[in-house]
């Protein structure tokens, strides 16, 4: 049965209670707004018939729920890509940092584990695919072309840089380049992800789509597509 949320009134596509519990997402750690959460799942829902979608960053699994239900829903395939140390504000005495998340054996974060109850919890072991290492290191040998790829790891320009140029170039003609983060001014956060969405754009070769909140949604142009 559908069920619909008070939030999603007027938008498209409900989620349906079946797909993702909403008083389970709540409770999961993450900086993901609801909103960017329900666009997530109505793109990947689109995106998942077309190829494997893949998402950068994690961390406990709260956009894993909404993209891997999805993902779900139409047969496919989320590869979840994150070493699960925490990025740099998530480590001991910086801003992000949780004690909950730290683990006193090998001293250092660890999401792996909650990462693991959420995907269990969720009935999502078998759509997503965990990736435990750098998103450098999984592009250095990637090979399969995706529908959808979700850059939410490392804010360093670096780190978002190193997201995009090594897996923009996996997108299906039609699929997703999704970046989370992108804030207008300095002021409201780091300004890596919109300087990465913004390369993204002048390289001409993906159409921009209205954001939702902080999540910019750009779709790779088909060949014969112009500008
Ligand atoms: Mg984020």
């Amino acid at each position: 049965m559908t069920r619909r949320h008070p939030e999603t009134e007027g938008l498209e596509i409900d989620i349906p209670e079946s797909d993702i519990d909403s008083g389970f997402l709540n409770r999961i750690k993450g900086f993901l707004d609801p909103e960017e959460g329900r666009r997530l799942y109505r793109i990947a829902r689109e995106a998942a018939s077309l190829g494997p979608c893949l998402e950068i960053g994690s961390y406990c699994g709260k956009s894993t729920v909404y993209l891997g239900a999805a993902c779900r829903a139409r047969g496919g395939t989320l590869f979840s890509v994150d070493h699960h140390r925490g990025s740099e504000e998530q480590q001991p005495g910086e801003a992000y940092f949780d004690p909950e998340l730290y683990d006193p054996v090998s001293r250092k974060i660890d999401t792996f584990r909650t990462f693991r109850q959420t995907l269990k919890a969720a009935a999502l072991e078998n759509t997503v695919v965990p990736l435990v290492c750098t998103s450098e290191i999984a592009a250095r040998a990637w090979a399969t072309p995706l529908s959808l790829v979700l850059i939410d790891g490392g804010h360093s320009f670096s780190a978002a840089f190193t997201d995009y140029n090594g897996w923009a170039g996996h997108l299906l003609p039609g699929g997703y380049l999704l970046i989370h983060d992108i804030f207008e001014r300095p002021e409201e956060g780091g300004q890596a992800p919109r300087q990465v969405y913004e390369l993204a754009l002048a390289s001409g070769l993906f159409r921009e789509c209205p954001m939702t909140r902080t999540l910019g949604v750009l779709q790779r142009r088909k060949p014969g597509e112009l500008i």
